[in-house]
Formats: structure tokens, C-alpha cells, sequence
């Protein structure tokens, strides 16, 4: 249920209903808009009419939410969500460009890499040091070595970093070093994880699972957001279908549909959707042209090197040419770099 209160009611008003739900068993989360604050109450509602609730002094309406996500829905926040990690805005005015390696190798990749994009106009450096393998063969990542020398590289050259929590027990490390937590495909539905995430307060990048449907999506970002963890970030990174020409086949059509379905902002991921280097440029202009609300790109000082994603990474000049066609289409859809 939410109940959207009216627009410049008193505090005071406010605080009664919230504490009234409180008293009676419920989580209250509050959305505070720029003139109207709507309250998303949580719990079992079935043994309660809302109706009740259009009595008390400020409220105009309360309705049931008929989606199985209320928090993650446009019912409860109807402003677009903004999430800021060490002063990058995600959702706002600026199409923001999230870009590094696959994987955290070793200083002189991840800085030769991240000197480069950072160049070009990225401003965010991703690279993973807990890796989500498919085969228990391939290399599993430096560990926290890899996020020190993340940290180190995103504060070199001024940029936030963003890098692939895979397990519980790994969350309190990281948040010594990374601004944004991301969730991979392979874990959108570990609930367990999601639901620590809720208790954390820093940005999570929610990726698409490569089976899930939109509504399965944000029921996972619901479970961080009922944690009172607000900050998410979805990205859609492609999903599996009967086509092999791809790795995955990116859900263009996701875009615009989560815009409409929830106030999270989203980013697309053409590298993992593709993951061929040939087919990311093209994608990744589409998915700006679509209204993402930035991009995570594969980038590597020298992919055929690489030890995880090579042939998706891009050559950092080719990076450099997206980003000049990016400042192109971007003004073209109504944003900035
Ligand atoms: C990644 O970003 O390197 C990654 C493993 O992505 P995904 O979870 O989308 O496969
Ligand atoms: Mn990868």
C-alpha cells in the first residue's frame, strides 16, 4: 500500500501516520518528492483497509500497489532516482560512462587502462576482483589485492569505482574500497545476498540475471530496497535466448520499460550482452539513443593479454571513438556526457 499524503502537508501530519503504521506492525518507507511525500508501507496489508487511512488529517489518497514490487515502483517514487557514489550522479541530467577491465590483473593493467579511459571521459572504473567464472579453471581474481589497487587507480585519476561482490562475507571488505557493489547476472536472485545489500548503505549495481524477466529484476531490487537501501542502479547486460550469433541478446526494449515501471536508473551493458568488441559500439550507442542512463564497458590496455572477456574488450582508442560518437547522439536525447 502507499499513501500519498498532500502536497505541502504539515510534518506533524506526516509523522502521525507514519508512527500510527509503526505501532501497528508495518515498515514505513518514506519518499520525500519535491512537494508531495508518499509513504510505502510494507507487511501484510491484507488485514487492513486503506480507506482507513484517507481519514487522517493530510492524506489524500491510499491505494493498494497491484505490482509485486512497491518500493521499486513508480507508485511509491515518482521522481526519477539519482544515485550519487563518490559524487557521480547516476539518473540525473549526465549520461555517465562506467568503464575498465573484466578483471583486476595487475597495477600496471588496471592503471594503463584506467589512465586511458579515464582520459576519454569515463567516470567511473569498473574491474572485478572476485570473479563469477564459469569454469572453476579460470582465473578467479586478486581478491582484495585487486581492490586496493581499484581504489588506488579510481583515486589516481578521479574517477568512482565500481567492482563485483559475489558472497556475504566479502561486503565489509569491500566497502573499505569500492563506491558502488555490483551484483552479478549469476546472483540477481541470491536472496541472501540481496537482502545484506539492503543493510549496507552505498550504491548496488543490480545486473539483469541472463533468465530473468523484468518483474523477477525488480523484485530482486526490492529486496535490497525493503532493507532501506534505496541506492540501485540496474543494468541490463542481455539475456539468453536461441540466438548464438551473441553471447546474450540485450533487451533494447527493457530501457524504456523499466522508465515506465520504476524510478531506478539503468544502465546498459553492451560488452557482456554482445561479447564481441566488433558488435559493443554499435550497441552501446543504441542503448544511449534508448534512454539508458549510462553505460559499463569492457575496456583493456591490451585485450589479447587479457585473462578474462579479452575479445569484448575494446582497445582504449576505440574507446575514445565511442565516446566522441557519444557526444553526439547524447545532446540528440535530451542529456549531457
Ligand atoms: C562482469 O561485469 O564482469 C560480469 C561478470 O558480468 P555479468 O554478471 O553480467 O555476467
Ligand atoms: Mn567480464
Amino acid at each position: 500500500m502507499v499513501i500519498v499524503m498532500e502536497k505541502h502537508t504539515a510534518e506533524a501530519n506526516v509523522e502521525h501516520v507514519m508512527s500510527e503504521l509503526i505501532a501497528r506492525g508495518f515498515d514505513v518507507h518514506r519518499s520525500t518528492g519535491s512537494d508531495q511525500t508518499i509513504l510505502g508501507v510494507v507487511g501484510d496489508i491484507t488485514t487492513i483497509d486503506p480507506r482507513e487511512f484517507e481519514l487522517f488529517e493530510g492524506v489524500q489518497e491510499a491505494v493498494r500497489v497491484s505490482e509485486p514490487y512497491k518500493l521499486s515502483s513508480r507508485t511509491w517514487r515518482r521522481e526519477k532516482t539519482i544515485v550519487n557514489a563518490r559524487g557521480v550522479e547516476i539518473g540525473g541530467d549526465k549520461v555517465v560512462v562506467m568503464a575498465g577491465p573484466c578483471t583486476i590483473e595487475s597495477e600496471h593493467q588496471l592503471f594503463e587502462t584506467a589512465k586511458r579511459v579515464a582520459r576519454s571521459g569515463a567516470r567511473v572504473l569498473r574491474g572485478g576482483a572476485y570473479k563469477p567464472r564459469s569454469s572453476p579453471y579460470a582465473f578467479q581474481g586478486m581478491g582484495v589485492e585487486g581492490l586496493k589497487l581499484l581504489r588506488a587507480a579510481g583515486d589516481e585519476f578521479n574517477m568512482a569505482v565500481v567492482s563485483e561482490v559475489m558472497e556475504i562475507s566479502q561486503i565489509e571488505k569491500m566497502l573499505e574500497y569500492v563506491d558502488i557493489l555490483q551484483v552479478g547476472a549469476r546472483n540477481m536472485q541470491n536472496f541472501n545476498l540481496l537482502t545484506a545489500l539492503g543493510q549496507v548503505r552505498r550504491p548496488i549495481l543490480l545486473k539483469r540475471g541472463m533468465s530473468a524477466t523484468i518483474q523477477e529484476w525488480l523484485l530482486a531490487s526490492e529486496y535490497i530496497m525493503s532493507g532501506g537501501n534505496y541506492d540501485i542502479i540496474l543494468c541490463e547486460r542481455g539475456i539468453r535466448t536461441f540466438e548464438t550469433a551473441t553471447r546474450n541478446t540485450f533487451d533494447i526494449s527493457a530501457i524504456p520499460v523499466i522508465d515506465k515501471l520504476s524510478h531506478l536508473p539503468i544502465v546498459g551493458d553492451p560488452s557482456h550482452a554482445t561479447g564481441r568488441r566488433d558488435k559493443v559500439m554499435p550497441l552501446a550507442r543504441a542503448i544511449v539513443a534508448a534512454g539508458g542512463d549510462g553505460l559499463l564497458i569492457e575496456v583493456h590496455h591490451d585485450p589479447e593479454k587479457a585473462l578474462c572477456d579479452g575479445p569484448q574488450s575494446l582497445y582504449p582508442d576505440q574507446f575514445a571513438r565511442l565516446m566522441d560518437e557519444l557526444r553526439i547522439i547524447v545532446p540528440a536525447v535530451g542529456r549531457a556526457l
